[in-house]
């Protein structure tokens, strides 16, 4: 197309609407009530322009770009208009409101038009409401834009904030009526991103200052990777703010993401190396630490063997740092005793998706959440463990997809309109994901071409999901048969459908079984492969994926290279011999431990002691080592207790490198702030004591990007991915080489594992774990959506005060049973321990069934969690535990 704007012609496309063709084009049209995130809706009407043949001005936000158009955009009389229509918006605020042009949009339009001292208002403004411990909430200040109310319902789906009165009393104010902290604000600072006149801004900002310096980087939580724009100003930083132009998160985050980041500054951080004595822990020099843990590590290794020595790797380092810890374990030590926290969470997902479809990640993009009709989610509480996919799903929903969701609880997603919550017990996923393949099958809903074309074992498949009629396994697995039928035709007939799965799928003894069962389901309905459809693990922590895939895995190495073919490759790459013997798990790691096998322990920003199942019998491995290294950025529970060496390191925004999220994608992690004290990136300690252990060749690397150049030359699906392409965005693997674009979605065509995958019969093998008289109650554990595994982070942040700690929450009959109120602590015992809660009562889990968040270390929730763990990946069944309930 070709418009003239000002005078000047244009060759454009690619936009729709006429203002942000303008600001691409470097027009400085102003506006205050538009946001790129958000439909149209003209409200303030700055934006105003004079098109040619149209008698009026018209609101560039909402004018549609067309061929031949001729644009005015500052003639005198718009911007006469402007002025008068500013000046009315500035006599409203109070006078400190529009002296700082760096302090809102509104300031910043005011100060240009010569209106700074127009402000009259205050006297007659509500009172501030300051309670809330991140959004500084000043409705005097508010211009009625509605861009919190939009933002609030178009972005998170929250409805938040609303209209009260009517008229010229209008008064925009939370759900609450009251104050922020009381209404169900979620606290992901979008109305306040939103904000143009300063009505809602980051408590931080007022307390610290607007930034100096914007850095972008990748959060430090979950496996969503949303990007971030750090603002720090005197070296610390102010704010966190949605990168808007990212691919992931498309200017939205979470709480975590936008403002758990006080951690960082935390008074406690590590700041140099520790080596227990006797006395106590004493503070020593980088040098002392590395020859000290190399001459222990290679006494360990001289006596007892390579193999009595275990490394894991962490889902909160970044890849780099992982590539080096299992190069480490392998090349430095010589064991392949090597793993990493996706052994506890999505190790079953990966086994399943490699099994089934050839390569164990997630087939699909978030993208593909939007071309979705028909959005399955089983065990995953998105709202809360994985915010802004949670949020991206809601709004599908809200625009008329189907939503279905499989949980033990009812959770927000299973409340939004018109989902279809199947509440099956906990560890009952296998009977219900195949009663929903039989009633595919009955119904006539399989995709045949599909099948013909793509797939094999079709008739077995066929006779043995008819076993498991929603009539006969519904009423034992919780859920009702007709909700199966329906949830089974909503699934296979209006399509494309997409599968988004968690730990409520993954952490139970038939976790890989669930997985497979769930992958069943897309080839018999040609659901894999195609726009808005594939099977999804949704990853817990930001760069689980990575360790794992960078090689953090016994049997395997970086990118997934099974060991006993990829070795000579690697040996080559590496100028040195690997270790064959099979290597251990790390239940297999901790088991050893125990009966003496394993004597040392090097643990990389993972904090083993209370993440781990059955926290006694983790005492009993954790107290036999002779050595335990800890590098972490605080002296976590683990090292606390058993650490003979604590390392100190550089959190995720002190150095850099690359993360990779759920759906492939790496991303650039970037320094945003030095590292305090003696800290640095993991991947230094482990370099100075390869070399000091004799074996520095190969762990000469100076940088993170260094190391990462490594990674391409032994990754072949990596290899097009360097830190330079990064410059430009994320890039999904595969992608074999410089000029490759990524790959969205995998099996396409043919599948990796080569033109046909195979349904499996899945048989449901029940959990050993049931209940009884002594203990009738089955708990779940999980995530809150303020809190982040072992609350290392988060817990140091004023998250604290939207959630202090963990609770158990129990449905109203049961509280009623046992005589419990609302706050009441609880004694809770299964057969491996017991602790205490506080109680809440709550509707989502059913009758008989309870749900813990496991993030506080004060509360040692895992104490309760018991020894069973899935047959094919050892990941531990957390999801399940047979307990008791009494008023402590
Ligand atoms: Fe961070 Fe995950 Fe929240 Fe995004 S959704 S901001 S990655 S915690």
């Amino acid at each position: 197309m070709r418009i003239r704007v000002d005078g000047r012609i244009h060759e454009v496309s690619g936009e729709h609407l006429l203002l942000p063709l303008l600001r691409r084009l470097g027009c400085d049209v102003p506006s205050l009530c538009h946001d790129p995130r958000l439909a149209p809706q003209p409200a303030c009407r700055l934006c105003v322009v004079e098109v040619g043949g149209v008698a009026h001005p018209v609101p560039a936000c909402a004018t549609a770009v067309e061929d031949g158009m001729e644009v005015r955009t500052r003639s005198p009389e718009l911007e006469a208009h402007r002025r008068v229509t500013l000046e009315l918006l500035a006599r409203r605020q109070p006078a400190d409101a529009l002296r700082d042009p760096a302090a809102s949009e509104l300031a910043r339009l005011v100060g240009a038009y010569g209106l700074a001292d127009a402000a009259r208002g205050g006297a007659d403004a509500p009172p501030v409401d300051d309670a809330h411990p991140y959004i500084h909430v000043d409705m005097g200040r508010c211009i009625d834009c509605y861009r919190c109310v939009r933002i609030c319902d178009g972005l998170q789906g929250q409805f938040v904030w609303r209209a009260w009165e009517r008229g010229d009393r209008t008064v925009i104010r939370p759900d609450s009526g009251t104050t922020l902290l009381a209404s169900s604000c979620v606290a992901c600072g979008a109305c306040v991103t939103a904000c143009p006149s300063g009505a809602l801004q980051d408590q931080s900002v007022r307390e610290h200052g607007v930034p100096t310096r914007l850095t972008r980087t990748v959060c430090p939580y979950c496996g969503v990777g949303c990007e971030l724009e750090v603002g720090t100003r005197d070296g610390r930083i102010v704010q966190a703010l949605p990168a808007m132009d990212a691919a992931v998160n498309k200017g939205h985050l979470c709480v975590k993401g936008r403002y758990a980041f006080d951690f960082v500054a935390a008074g406690d951080r590590l700041t140099t190396p520790l080596l227990r004595t006797d006395a106590g822990w004493r503070a020593v020099a980088w040098p002392e630490a590395i020859a000290v843990t190399a001459a222990r590590l290679r006494a360990i290794v001289d006596r007892h063997g390579a193999d009595a020595v275990g490394v894991l790797g962490s889902a909160r380092a970044t890849n780099e740092e992982n590539y080096v810890a299992q190069k480490f374990a392998r090349v430095a030590l010589g064991t392949n005793n090597v793993d990493c926290c996706a052994r506890v969470c999505h190790a079953p997902s990966a086994a399943a998706l490699a099994d089934v479809f050839g390569t164990g990640a997630a087939t699909s993009a978030f993208d593909d959440i939007e071309l979705a009709r028909t959005i399955l989610v089983c065990g995953a509480n998105a709202s809360e463990g994985h915010p802004v996919i949670g949020a991206r799903i809601r709004q599908r929903a809200l625009a008329g997809a189907n939503l279905i969701v499989i949980d033990p609880r009812r959770i927000e997603l299973a409340r939004v309109p018109g989902a279809l919550h199947l509440p099956l017990h906990p560890g009952a996923n296998v009977p219900v994901l195949n009663a929903l393949a039989c009633a595919i099958v009955e119904a006539g809903l399989v995709d045949a071409a599909f099948l013909r074309a793509r797939v094999d074992g079709w008739e077995d498949f066929r006779a043995h999901v008819l076993r498991f009629r929603p009539e006969d396994v519904g009423p034992a697995a919780g859920v009702a048969p007709a909700l199966l039928r329906e949830a089974a035709r909503r699934y296979a007939a209006d399509t494309p459908a997409i599968a988004f799965h968690g730990l409520g799928m993954t952490e139970h003894v038939q976790g890989t079984d669930a997985v497979i069962a769930l992958a069943n389901l897309a080839l018999l309905t040609g659901n894999v492969g195609r726009p808005g459809s594939g099977v999804n693990p949704l990853r817990g922590q930001n760069n689980v994926q990575g360790s794992a895939h960078m090689g953090c895995e016994p049997a395997l190495l970086t990118g997934s290279a099974r060991l006993a073919e990829a070795a000579p490759r690697f040996a080559a790459a590496w100028g040195a011999p690997l270790p064959t013997r099979p290597g251990l798990r790390l239940p297999g790691m901790m088991d050893a431990a125990a009966r003496g096998e394993l004597k040392a322990l090097w643990a990389m920003g993972y904090d083993v002691l209370p993440t781990n199942p059955d926290v006694a019998a983790s005492h009993r491995s954790l107290a036999a080592l002779e050595l335990l290294v800890v590098q972490d950025i605080f002296l976590n529970e683990t090292a606390r207790a058993y650490a003979h060496v604590v390392l100190p390191s550089a959190c995720s925004f002190e150095k850099d490198g690359t993360f990779m999220n759920a759906e492939r994608r790496i991303q650039r992690v970037r320094q945003v702030l030095p590292p305090p004290g003696e800290a640095r990136p993991d991947w230094a300690p482990l370099c100075d004591v390869a070399r000091a252990l004799g074996r520095g060749d190969g762990f000469g690397f100076a940088s993170a990007a260094a190391i990462w150049e490594e990674v391409r030359a032994v990754w072949p699906a990596g290899r097009g991915i360097t830190y330079e392409r990064l410059e430009g965005g994320g890039l999904q693997w595969p992608c074999p080489d410089t000029a490759h674009p990524g790959t969205a979605r995998l099996h396409g065509e043919s599948f990796t594992a080569g033109p046909r995958a195979a349904l499996r019969c899945i048989e449901h093998r029940p959990s050993p774990e049931e209940t009884s008289a002594d203990y009738p109650l089955l708990l779940v554990t999980g995530r809150s959506l303020y809190h982040f595994n072992a609350g290392t982070m988060t817990m140091r942040t004023p998250n604290r005060v939207l959630r202090p700690g963990d609770r158990l929450d129990i449905s109203p009959p049961d509280a009623a049973r046992y005589g419990l109120a609302e706050g009441d602590r609880v004694r809770i015992a299964s057969r491996y321990g017991s602790t205490t809660l506080p109680l809440h009562i709550d509707d989502a889990p059913r009758e008989g069934e309870l749900f813990a968040t496991f993030n506080e270390p004060a509360t040692w929730v895992n104490l309760l969690t018991g020894p069973h763990r899935d047959r094919r990946t050892d990941t531990p069944e957390y999801k399940r535990t047979a307990v008791r309930i009494s008023k402590a």
